[in-house]
């Protein structure tokens, strides 16, 4: 590994661990601040990986850096994504096992184009086969098409991920991408029919209009202008200077093709976006009886063809309820609000639903066939997960409270899994070790999960309660039940807690990243995701095959009450934790550096609060009092036995042997190491690097 040294970077310690002033968090920052004004976004923690937005293009993602990290001991370079994915995949080789790498940070702070990079570097740098190459290219092409979907502009980020993804990629014995598989969770289907003031709808709304040809907008009735639709507009910025629309679309209609999809699937789907942007132009108007009828029957017509769907049916399905009594149904009318939301919830199912699909088909597509023909392989996988951060915005609703309920989740997960796998693995190599404190937000997870008394539960009585319960009685509930919890305050509450007002509406979680203050209104209605029952009959006959994939006969038959949203979310997300702990953890860490979206500013406020929350002070403190690095004797001594005359080149005793008179011939300090069952620990990388040093320059 000539070169390695040289490249290795010089600003300020690219491990905090090498820090010499105590683990102060000023100390913490300066690293950080001097790094990332000099360009250096990466930092180690021990083998975690801190990484600051840059929010411009570093010449740090080439090809050629790619293959400077292939194969190399991840400290002997300067930090990058490259070096954790790369050892993550060459631990997979070696031990055939299965690793995730959890990336984690609030929203805009990189996480989305962490697991990009990722990817490309897995794509890159792996062995393949010819035969591999569409696997490879249907990897990295299912990104485009999702983010289509799945992600829009918002205030903090313009292309912020408003789903959940997970992402196995699977390996061949030889260490080849052979498939991949996603998992999604919640996407906010809400986006679809508003929009706060300087955001936008998904992505692939104003790519149709701005890229697609005159025919195909002829076909799907569409006009190019995105001011004409009214669920487009609400954000007022449907354009948007860092967006090329046109562009992106090009990428997505190609990315179809790869993917699998036919022409039908492509002219369904747009069938379906084309649908929804319709369905925000009907308006509603009263007849004299107070009842709603559609204003103008252009739209309805072109939902109609589009989706196949019975005209007078539909009509009908807008403006009427099916409600049934006594074995008989009844059609009751809607008025017009009704009519409004009725409308509402069949544009957010139709969006919804499409997305599953949508992944459903993509992972059709990234289905190891080629393991599946030649014989079960021996495979194994690389999880990515990247899912939306920790959000405050200025009115936080229902979606809020759920990604930040995954937020608290994961971070559960990293402190367990870090401290947990640190304690272990001291006390069975049998090494004294004082435990470090830190804040468990076990706490606030138990405080929304919990049966029974927790707040998904409380929500989930009070949606049981139809015409009885109202947003208001379910806060009187929490009230109630979780008043006196410690990070938990509503109005009646908040003198005591906290000093800041609090509105009557409003119940505020203190959560492990900040405070919240959501606004109740509206949850036991997303909550419940109700769409009127006619509604669904008119879909589950529709001609538009997607559409009948997604809204199931069967479904109708279904007579048991389906699960509310959060319940399904918080299972969902059960089942997450339990793939990723039965997995190899690396962390990545990103952190946002200012609220602008700006290049070189470094905001330290923002970063304290960040660093804090993240608990990095907390997971270095247990780093420095632990042991930065550890080897098995056997591999230590195979590495560096060339460096005692007593070692070199063969040694013939117990590995542990070897290896005290390996570090006694070189000097390692008492306090610098300590002997375990089977392994060597290193207390300081730097002990490391200079034996790495002297190994190297023999
Ligand atoms: P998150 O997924 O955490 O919400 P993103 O990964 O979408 O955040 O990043 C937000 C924006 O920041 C990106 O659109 C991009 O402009 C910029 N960005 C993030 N990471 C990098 C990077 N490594 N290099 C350059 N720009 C980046
Ligand atoms: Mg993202």
């Amino acid at each position: 590994m000539e070169g390695a040294l040289i490249a290795r970077d010089k600003v300020g310690v690219q491990d905090f661990v090498l820090l010499d002033s105590h683990t102060s968090e000023a100390a913490f920052l300066n690293n950080l601040r001097k790094r990332y004004q000099e360009n250096l976004i990466y930092t180690y923690i021990g083998s975690l990986l801190v990484s600051v937005n840059p929010y411009q293009e570093l010449d740090l993602y080439t090809v050629t850096q790619m293959q400077l990290y292939r194969g190399v001991n991840f400290f002997e370079l300067p930090p990058h994504l490259y070096a954790i994915a790369d050892n993550a995949y060459r631990v997979m080789c070696n031990e055939y096992n299965n690793h995730f790498i959890l990336i984690s940070g609030e929203s805009g702070a990189g996480k989305t184009e962490a697991s990009k990079k990722i990817l490309q570097y897995y794509a890159v740098t792996c062995p393949t086969t010819e035969q591999l190459q569409t696997v490879r290219d249907r990897l990295l092409l299912s990104n485009p098409v999702l983010e289509a979907f799945g992600n829009a502009k918002t205030l903090r980020n313009d292309n912020s991920s408003r789903f959940g993804k997970y992402m196995d990629i699977q390996f061949d014995f030889k260490g080849a991408p052979v498939g991949g598989h996603i998992l999604s969770y919640l996407i906010e289907k809400s986006r679809v029919v508003h929009q706060n003031h300087g955001e936008r709808n998904f992505h692939i709304f104003y790519q149709l209009l701005e890229g697609a040809d005159k025919d195909l907008l002829c076909w799907l009735g569409l006009e190019r202008n995105p001011q004409k639709y009214m669920y487009l507009i609400q954000g007022r910025c449907a354009k948007v200077f860092s967006i090329n629309d046109k562009n992106d679309w090009k990428i997505v209609r190609k990315a179809f093709s790869i993917i699998d999809f036919t022409e039908k699937d492509i002219e369904q789907l747009f069938g379906i976006v084309a649908s929804v942007l319709h369905l925000g132009n009907i308006q509603f108007e009263e007849d004299s009886n107070g009842h709603a009828i559609i204003r103008d029957g252009t739209q309805i017509k072109w939902i109609s063809k589009l989706l196949g769907a019975h005209l007078s049916i539909l009509q009908e399905a807008l403006t009427h309820r099916k409600i049934e009594a006594r074995s008989e149904e009844v059609l009751s009318p809607l008025n017009v609000d009704l009519a409004f939301y009725a409308r509402d919830a069949v544009a957010k199912a139709i969006y919804g639903r499409t997305f599953t699909w949508l992944v459903n088909k993509i992972n059709g597509s990234l289905a190891n066939k080629v393991g599946f023909l030649s014989g079960i392989l021996n495979k194994t996988v690389i999880g990515l997960l990247d899912i939306y951060g920790f959000e405050v915005l200025d009115t936080n609703s229902f979606e809020q409270f759920c990604i930040n309920y995954c937020n608290e989740k994961l971070q559960q997960l990293l402190i367990e899994m870090t401290l947990k796998a640190e304690q272990d693995e001291y006390e069975l190599e049998g090494i004294e070790w004082e435990p470090i404190p830190y804040f468990n937000n076990k706490i606030i997870c138990d405080l929304v999960e919990q049966k029974h008394k927790g707040i998904i539960s409380i929500l989930d009585e009070e949606c049981l309660r139809p015409g009885e319960a109202t947003d208001l009685s379910f806060l009187e509930k929490l009230e109630e039940k979780v008043g006196d919890h410690a990070h938990f305050v509503t109005r009646k509450l908040a003198d005591q807690k906290t000093r800041k007002s609090i509105d009557w509406v409003d119940f505020r979680l203190l959560h492990y990243a900040g405070e919240v203050t959501y606004c109740a209104v509206g949850f036991l209605e997303k909550n419940n995701d109700l769409l009127y029952r006619n509604l669904k009959e008119v879909l589950c006959n529709s001609k538009n095959s997607i559409i009948r994939d997604c809204f199931l006969l069967s479904e109708l038959d279904n007579r048991r009450r389906p699960e509310t949203v959060a319940t399904q979310f918080k299972n969902s997300l059960t089942s997450l934790i339990e793939i990723l702990m039965s997995k190899e953890p690396s962390y990545i860490r990103c952190i946002k550096p200012n609220e602008n979206k700006e290049p070189g500013k470094f905001d330290d406020f923002l970063i304290r609060h960040q660093v804090k929350y993240l608990g990095l002070m907390e997971h270095l403190r247990v780093r420095r009092a632990g042991f930065a690095y550890r080897r098995k004797y056997e591999l230590f001594l195979q590495r560096y036995k060339s460096l005692c005359p007593a070692t070199w080149p063969h040694w013939h005793g117990p590995a542990v042997e070897g290896v005290q008179r390996l570090i006694k011939h070189i000097g390692y300090k008492p306090e610098e190491y300590k002997l375990g069952r089977t392994k060597i620990f290193i207390r300081f990388p730097k002990t490391l690097f200079a034996t790495e040093d002297a190994f190297e320059y023999r």
